[in-house]
């Protein structure tokens, strides 16, 4: 059986990553149940980086610090991995000022829009809108981009990333953890959870207790428009937080009615009723005609009970780490999410790019 220092359950952009972060001084064996990587969570998001979102919590510290490893390419893409497009947050009559925004920096932080302006930007909103916060730091991500980076790294640090290899079982003694997989067995020092959805399930394959993680579905629906010139809208979204939309090419646009509802790990599927709701939500924000849902899909995006994400070592066995909890900003923390994970299983201080994150915000607590 081959023996590595670190196994880590789960190929998706936290798994990935954070593989991506230790190859240089450890050897490393990512298993995926699928056959390929990035078919859940991270292959199904809207893909958009947001300083504002979530609101001041420690998860937009590691946004923040995220956004240099994206302009620098983080980890040796050859594509830019952002583009920015900027975010509109309509305002209507009760619901106008833009709360949490916290210390953010004026770099992000976002400005004030009357409705003339905002009409200027957006032709064919409805009359409820009386104005609009613009946050002009708002990004597509280029996840795909970004996710194939990681394993490369992955692969050309010596690491193995093996799909159809499906966690089974796992028993650690003597320090060694005894790994077997629907692909074989292994032997590790560390195992890493990182699988997402299956976070609780994973667990206690491994015989360690679960944190309460659950599993939210949200749907994204593409819809066909009736007009042109979306492809470089700004990112849409209300202060109510009921729906938002993104321009994908020029007649078509990505709604999503923000739902989240609770089911168990699966690959999932979109509902009518949340399809129905995205373009309902969508109609009544803007006059621009559907033609056809071009696509639909959902994913699934996990919380802890507290809706903080969870990385560190397991107070009652001490070489399970845990990588989860991601819940919809798994993707633009991932770079400065994997730094901090791969300084907490390294041991030692956090590096300088982490300045202002406290690991204990993460901590894993039952
Ligand atoms: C609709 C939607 C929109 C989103 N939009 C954004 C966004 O705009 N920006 C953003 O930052 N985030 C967004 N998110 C959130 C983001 O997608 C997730 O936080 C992130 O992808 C989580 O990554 P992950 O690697 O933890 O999970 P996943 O990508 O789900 O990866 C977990 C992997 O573990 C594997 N696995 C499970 N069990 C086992 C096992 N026993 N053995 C081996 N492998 C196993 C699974 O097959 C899976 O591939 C969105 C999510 C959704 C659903």
């Amino acid at each position: 059986m081959d023996s590595y220092d670190i196994v880590i359950v789960g190929g998706g952009i936290a798994g990935a990553s954070l593989g991506a972060r230790l190859v240089p001084d450890a050897k490393v064996l990512i298993i995926e149940a699928e056959d390929l990587c990035g078919r859940h969570a991270t292959g199904r998001s809207a893909a958009f980086w947001q300083a504002s979102l979530g609101g001041d919590t420690p998860e937009r510290r590691l946004t923040l610090a995220s956004r240099r490893f994206f302009d620098a390419r983080w980890p040796g893409s050859e594509t830019p991995l952002l583009r920015t497009r900027g975010a509109v947050h309509l305002t209507h009559a009760g619901a106008e000022s833009f709360e949490d925004l916290g210390d953010l920096a004026d770099d992000f932080m976002p400005t004030h829009l009357d409705r003339a302006a905002l009409d200027r930007l957006i032709p064919g909103l409805r009359d409820q809108w009386t104005g609009a916060w613009f946050e002009g730091s708002c990004a597509d991500i280029e996840v795909a981009a970004f996710h194939h980076a990681c394993l490369a790294a992955v692969r050309r640090g010596g690491g193995i990333v093996r799909t159809d290899a499906e966690l089974l079982r796992a028993r650690e003694s003597d320090g060694r953890w005894m790994v077997e997989t629907s692909a074989g067995g292994a032997i590790a020092r560390i195992l890493v959870n990182a699988a997402g959805a299956w976070g609780e399930q994973v667990a206690t394959r491994c015989g360690v207790a679960g944190l309460g993680l659950v599993a939210k579905r949200r749907t994204v629906v593409q819809l066909r428009i009736g007009r042109t010139g979306l492809k470089d809208l700004p990112f849409v979204t209300d202060l109510h937080e009921s729906f938002y939309f993104k321009g994908e090419g020029d007649h078509a646009v990505w709604v999503c009615p923000l739902d989240e509802t609770p089911v168990e790990p699966c690959d999932a599927a979109p509902e009518e009723i949340d399809v129905a709701t995205a373009i309902d939500r969508f109609e009544k924000a803007v006059d621009w005609p559907v033609e056809a849902v071009e696509r639909k899909w959902a994913g699934l995006r996990t919380f802890a009970p507290d809706r903080h994400m969870k990385f560190g070592f397991d107070p009652d066995s001490p070489q399970f780490f845990w990588c989860v909890g991601q819940g919809g900003m798994g993707i633009q923390t991932a770079p400065a999410a994997s730094l901090l994970c791969a300084s907490l299983i390294r041991g030692g201080g956090l590096p300088e790019e982490l300045t202002g994150i406290d690991a204990r915000d993460f901590a894993v607590v039952r």
